[in-house]
């Protein structure tokens, strides 16, 4: 009610009768094909959500705390350079020739794996803040490693070594991308190149998959690799100038015989896959279409994220032990009892929030929003954050006793992915189509939280505002999203907003006025020419529901409010039915209330938890 009066105390001039158009559905099809949507820089988009804000923070200054020494010592000692100065960081970032996967060591798993991940961060924060500390620790990083041996031919000892040839080099590929991209660091392309000439002595000469005994006298550890995720970076470089070389060995890396061409053909092949690799590995599929015009490259990638939604639980995450299911099997549902290990969250979140970007920018599907939406607020938004020593949060707990809790390992994989994610929310927020594309601009507006959007419309620049009303709570916890267009002259383009499909009636008022809501694949459109301050008002209306996940077992639900999951904390399940959890009371901006037979239930979304028990499902009697 108080959104209503705070519209009209705001409104001011005259109301643009039918100031907004709807793309009628006939124009669909003339958008099939068009160009994808373009992604919006990192310095484009202020974060202004104190949430996603800490976040990122929290864990650049994990970062920036890393000694450059200390970071390059992995690859120094692995190299048999004589002088490897520095300390061990520990856990999975060191070097440990004994590191025996059978009674799973907690030091030297991986060394050295996450460095190329920090730079790129680092770089994406550089891009973002423009801080220039953070860009002089990217310069001098790389200005070591180049230093380390994996430039010449000593990297074979590094290569033989380690158990992770494609992921350590893929991951040095991406920070050294974003190192040229992004921080402009003039020797990137030189490393990249040094990396890559010593690196494809080692790969295997195509993608090899997950579990294949390829290298003699190595024990099964040492098929844990993952060359078929490669093509994405590769083909991120090759774009970004690094030479037609990364194209040709992107090619050469896509999966096609054992894993695209079959999810092509919508075959269930994810069945006992490799969860987080294997959704990862379809974004090199993404970038097969977006660089090659794959056709088949976009089916295999559209049909296999269809089959991991199919198997996700309600909070957006999926593949309990890190591994993906047959579609229909119980599976998923006895994992709630059998399993503490449910999500992969910063690794998985990073691998979702990188297809659903891709999938949402060639298909203009807003459904592919409304589920990165589920895993930023379900999931990695609720990590714990990442700490100075490495103690690192790694699986969300989906079981009906579960908690919130860290790995037993520092520096794990999702020490990597925590940084690069954090980085990431506001270029998954916007996108832009240029006039060029068809006629008019537009800017799409994918994912709700206070933030800031600048460009240059007709080489004038446009800020668009995003926030929360005045005194209300901030989406999803509030149902409205404001926004304030500032322009130095009248200019025209589409504002596109995702009306997420949990709405049942979402409604735009234009500085003040009521326009109609048409929603185009989950996208409602107002074109306009737009003047200095006018508002939007996008009213997302959400009430408490049910959903269930498994469909043996509809007793079995989640407790939703728009795209949050209600987590019930709770030791045990109460006695509880449908009735009483939808007339869950709020109590306060974040906490529900259900009275049940066996006392009252406190429900909170997941960044709320804290350290107590909690039950994701609720089994309804
Ligand atoms: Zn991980």
């Amino acid at each position: 009610m108080a959104g209503r009066i705070s519209r009209r105390s705001m409104l001011r001039g005259g109301v643009q009768a039918g100031a907004a158009m709807a793309l009628p559905r006939m124009a669909w099809g003339a958008l099939a094909g068009a160009k994808p949507l373009e992604e919006v820089g990192y310095g484009q988009v202020t974060m202004k959500s104190p949430l996603l804000v800490s976040q990122r923070e929290s864990s650049h200054a994990v970062l920036m705390g890393l000694d450059n020494v200390d970071l390059v010592k992995p690859y120094r000692v692995m190299c048999g350079m004589k002088d490897a100065p520095g300390e061990d960081l520990g856990g999975w970032y060191t070097y440990n020739a004994d590191f025996n996967y059978r009674v799973w060591q907690k030091t030297g798993f991986c060394p050295g794996h996450t460095l190329g991940q920090w730079v790129s961060a680092l770089s994406r924060y550089y891009a973002t803040t423009g801080d220039v500390a953070t860009r002089d620790k990217v310069l001098a990083i790389n200005k070591l490693y180049a230093l380390t041996g994996m430039c010449s031919a000593e990297a074979a000892q590094f290569y033989a070594k380690t158990r992770f040839i494609a992921y350590t080099y893929d991951k040095l590929t991406c920070g050294l991308v974003d190192s040229a991209t992004l921080v402009k660091d003039p020797d990137a392309w030189k490393i990249l190149g040094a990396t890559t000439d010593q690196a494809m002595k080692a790969l295997p000469g195509h993608a090899v998959e997950y579990g294949t005994h390829w290298r003699a006298g190595k024990d099964d550890s040492y098929s844990w690799d993952e060359s078929y995720t490669l093509p994405e970076n590769l083909y991120r470089a090759y774009g970004a100038g690094a030479g037609a070389r990364y194209r040709q060995m992107a090619a050469q890396y896509l999966d096609d015989p054992l894993y695209f061409d079959l999810l092509a053909k919508n075959e269930p092949v994810i069945a006992g896959k490799h969860a987080y690799s294997h959704v990862n590995a379809m974004s090199s599929a993404m970038q097969a279409y977006l660089v090659e015009g794959s056709d088949k490259h976009l089916r295999a990638a559209k049909n296999g994220f269809a089959m991991v939604q199919a198997q996700s639980f309600a909070t957006g995450g999926w593949g309990p032990d890190e591994l993906l299911r047959k579609p229909g099997s119980e599976d998923v549902f006895e994992s709630l009892t059998k399993s503490h290990n449910s999500f992969e969250t910063p690794c998985g979140a990073y691998g979702h929030m990188k297809l659903t970007r891709y999938l949402l920018r060639v298909t203009r599907d807003g459904h592919y929003g409304d589920s990165l939406e589920r895993v930023l607020w379900n999931t990695v938004l609720g990590a714990l954050p990442l700490r100075a020593d490495g103690t690192a949060f790694y699986y969300q707990d989906l079981n009906f006793k579960g908690t919130k809790k860290y790995s037993d390992s520092v520096w794990p994989c999702c020490s990597g992915t925590l940084p690069q994610v954090a980085n990431d929310y506001g270029i998954c927020s916007y996108f832009r189509e240029s006039a060029a594309a068809h006629g008019h601009s537009a800017v799409w507006v994918s994912q709700y939280f206070e933030s800031e959007l600048r460009w240059q419309e007709d080489g004038s620049p446009v800020l668009l505002e995003q926030r929360a009303p005045q005194g209300q709570a901030a989406y999803p916890l509030g149902d409205t999203v404001e926004f304030r267009v500032s322009v130095e002259k009248p200019t025209r383009f589409a504002l596109k907003l995702r009306i997420p499909v949990w709405c049942e009636k979402a409604t735009i008022y234009v500085n003040g006025a009521k326009v109609p809501v048409q929603p185009v694949l989950g996208f409602a459109t107002v074109q306009q020419v737009w003047r200095d301050g006018d508002r939007v008002e996008l009213e997302l209306p959400a009430k408490v529901r049910l959903e269930q996940s498994f469909a043996t077992h509809p007793e079995v639900v989640a407790v939703m409010y728009g795209p949050l999951v209600l987590f019930a904390q709770t030791k045990e399940q109460p006695k509880i039915t449908k009735e009483q959890a939808l007339g869950a009371r709020r109590v306060s901006r974040g906490v529900w209330v259900v009275d049940t037979a066996s006392g009252s239930l406190k429900l909170v979304p997941y960044t709320d938890v804290g350290d107590a028990e909690y039950a994701t499902y609720l089994r309804m009697t």
